[in-house]
């Protein structure tokens, strides 16, 4: 149930072959039991080996006083103090998210059915200095209903209920971010009418997910079916492009 050195080592590899690490970006750690298992700070992550990974006792000091853990062990302890549900947490400023934390655009459009049953809209969370208690207090109040959040002019921080369950939001995230944007550069994103928001969200249990989820911002605040204006939301994003344009 507790992941092994070898497991940490072998996600650390996979975000850094898909690009989601570049240089020494990026942190990734694991619940065990009575502490955890974080990457050391200031490294290039894709070339760790087992034993520069950091182990922390339960009071986050590491067990070898020698080794420093990542400077933002801080964000994901948060994780790991609001959701008993989370044993894993990877932080990194993969490409497409991140120009979602760039930009004043939100990663909440209803857009891909595997994202509204798998993902939900994902928060932004303010800019603050990475490594400061600025930045992990500005997610706690997210994660209490999000899995994943943007962190603004930063990157993504995202958690799950082991290290593959958060690789997979991780890739969920980036994927849809990509897809976001570039339908909103086409000019005429197609969104999901909110009818059918309502059947994805009803197939979440069905495939096993579980967790918070937030809709879109447009579903969630529509008092019913009818408000929800699709060509009206699509305008709305049409515009912002056109006014970034201009
Ligand atoms: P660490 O190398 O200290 O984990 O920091 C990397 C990073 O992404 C900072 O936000
Ligand atoms: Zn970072």
């Amino acid at each position: 149930m507790y992941p092994t050195r070898s497991d940490l080592i072998q996600f650390c590899r996979l975000m850094f072959d898909r690009h989601y690490l570049i240089s020494t970006d990026g942190n990734v750690s694991a619940r065990l039991q009575g502490g955890f298992l974080v990457t050391p700070s200031g490294r290039n992550k894709g070339l760790l080996v087992e034993s520069d990974l950091v182990e922390l006792d339960a009071s986050h000091v590491p067990k070898n006083p020698s080794q420093k853990p990542s400077s933002e062990f801080l964000m994901h302890r948060v994780f790991y103090e609001e959701r008993a549900d989370i044993y894993a947490v990877l932080h990194c400023h993969p490409t497409w998210a991140t120009v979602f934390a760039c930009t004043d655009w939100e990663l909440d459009d209803c857009l891909m059915t595997e994202s509204v049953v798998g993902l939900g809209s994902v928060p932004k969370a303010k800019i603050a200095i990475p490594s400061t208690s600025g930045l992990s207090e500005g997610i706690r109040p997210l994660i209490r209903s999000a899995n994943a959040v943007l962190l603004a002019n930063h990157g993504l921080v995202v958690g799950g209920s082991n290290l593959e369950d958060a690789f997979n939001r991780l890739e969920t995230v980036e994927h849809f971010a990509r897809i976001s944007y570039l339908a909103r550069m086409s000019g005429s994103p197609s969104l999901i009418d909110k009818k059918t928001v309502r059947m994805l969200e009803d197939l979440r249990e069905g495939y096993g997910m579980k967790g918070p989820f937030i809709n879109c911002k447009p579903c969630a605040t529509a008092k019913n079916l009818e408000e929800l204006d699709k060509e009206e939301i699509k305008r709305s994003i049409v515009e912002s492009i056109l006014q970034k344009m201009r």
